[in-house]
């Protein structure tokens, strides 16, 4: 009999990836998504769903569908009891487990991500092989294993890919993946709330089997997040558990990262993903227009040939171009079967705005700033002084000044006539947030990435 919140909720889980089979998506996302297990007695479930109205529809309509689910999730009869969620908080289990924030007893994995449904190539083999590898083999192999890639490039979808391929194998492998943001973010409510350290350490060694970290380089400067990270990735690797981390440079290049982190990174295998030659980027586009239900054959080959060499840096920039053309095809200009030179103009506004990219100029700083805090450009060049205005003002002067390299007197000319002390004093700020506060640190990745730096 499962006793644990943790073994109930991994056959609810399972459970509910069979109940999404057979019913209506839209019926699926509003009855059955965000609902959980509390608690299991004498073989009935109860399930905490998020209105009365759905705990009587469900328990009308859909109490076969959950209890065929059950009997599928674990090879016997269940019965499913219904309660709304908000009553049901006070009596969930008062388990050792219930001060783990439920973020971290969830495994949020996107089942749209697969291998089936990744393109390997020359530029991404090596990073490919090795996480297939490790998805038949978690915890045996290479430890951590670290993908790493400028963005775009497919290292959250193959870290998704490792999680559901195990999950898939092994339903009860409990498997955690969380980006590096998130999993600070986690940390810092969960350390606020209960001085117990420990505990979350407990929980990792005895509730993830394999832990799968994106972007590692959100925790650069987050000394006591990166503290807690490194007992549990050391107690993880102790217990022969799987690490997969994401980083979008070198682990060595991670200014910020704390040097015995670092060292422990370079003890696993650590992989880069290239940007995809041509031969690969056309299939990632025909595996793409695939995906949207479509047929390659009705693009142009020198449209695949267009497509493929004008967005091959990302793949995200490259499946926003084929939107893009379907978008347009459909609704904008509908045509069946799609020439060269209509390619060509339903996508002419990203090339535009990648060229636009390429040269990148103090007044295009301004205005990615101003749009990124729903402001005008003429608000971040004018007089206003409140907090929010000042602040972002200030970010597009550090960034005017880190990624053009203009001296402070340009930059103070170009903001309004400002002096170059008063330039100096904003850019100071940013850098001594850009240590601290995540928020500040998350707004500047953001920024340079729409900036194409
Ligand atoms: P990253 O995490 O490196 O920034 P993602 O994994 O989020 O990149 O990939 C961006 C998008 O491109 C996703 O939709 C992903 O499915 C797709 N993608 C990237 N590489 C491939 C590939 N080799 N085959 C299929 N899709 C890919
Ligand atoms: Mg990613």
């Amino acid at each position: 009999m499962p006793e644990t919140i943790t073994e109930i909720t991994i056959i609810w889980e399972h459970a509910l990836k069979e109940i999404e089979n057979h019913v209506e998506p839209r019926i699926y996302d509003s009855f059955f998504r965000g609902t959980r297990a509390i608690r299991i007695t004498d073989k009935t479930l109860t399930i905490a769903v998020s209105t009365a109205v759905a705990a009587s529809i469900i328990k009308s309509k859909f109490e076969r569908t959950v209890e065929d689910a059950l009997l599928s999730a674990t090879g016997s009869d269940f019965r499913a009891d219904f309660v709304v969620e908000d009553a049901s908080a006070s009596v969930a289990e008062p388990k050792k487990e219930d001060k783990i924030p439920e973020f971290f007893a969830n495994s949020h994995l996107d089942r749209q991500f697969t291998f089936e449904n990744f393109v390997d190539g020359p530029c991404n083999r090596e990073a490919y092989q090795a996480s297939l590898m490790i998805s038949f083999n978690p915890g045996q192999l290479y430890n951590p294993l670290v993908l790493y890639s400028g963005p775009g490039l497919g290292k959250t979808h193959l870290l998704q890919a490792i999680g559901n391929e195990i999950k898939d194998k092994t339903p009860t492998s409990k498997v955690l993946y969380t980006s590096a943001s998130d999993f600070t973010d986690e940390y810092v409510k969960f350390a606020q709330g209960f001085k117990e350290d420990r505990s979350l350490v407990d929980y990792f060694r005895q509730d993830v089997d394999i832990f799968l970290i994106d972007d590692i380089q959100f925790l650069k400067n987050k000394s006591k997040t990166m503290e807690m990270f490194f007992i549990i990735f050391q107690t993880l690797v102790d217990a022969g558990k799987q690490i997969v981390i994401t980083s979008d440079q070198p682990p060595q290049n991670l200014d910020g990262i704390d040097e015995r982190l670092k060292s422990r990174f370079a003890k696993g295998l650590v992989l880069n993903i290239d940007p995809p030659d041509g031969e690969t980027c056309k299939k990632i586009l025909k595996s793409k227009i695939i995906a949207q239900g479509l047929d390659p054959k009705d693009f142009d080959e020198d449209v695949l040939t267009m497509i493929s060499s004008k967005f091959n840096k990302n793949v995200r920039e490259l499946e926003g171009a084929l939107l893009r053309l379907v978008f347009y095809s459909a609704t904008i200009k509908p045509a069946k079967h799609i020439t060269i030179s209509y390619a060509n103009e339903a996508v002419r506004p990203l090339i535009e705005s990648t060229e636009d990219k390429d040269a990148l100029t103090e007044n295009k700083i301004i205005s990615t700033v101003a749009n990124y805090y729903s402001l005008t450009p003429s608000q971040i060049i004018g007089k206003i002084r409140t907090s929010r205005v000042a602040m972002a003002r200030h970010i597009a002067m550090y960034l005017d000044r880190e990624l053009l390299g203009t001296p402070l007197i340009k930059i103070g000319q170009a903001f309004g006539g400002r002096d170059h002390s008063t330039v100096l004093n904003g850019i100071g700020k940013v850098e001594r947030e850009l240590k601290n506060d995540v928020d500040m640190q998350v707004a500047i990745g953001e920024l340079k990435r729409k900036l194409g730096k």
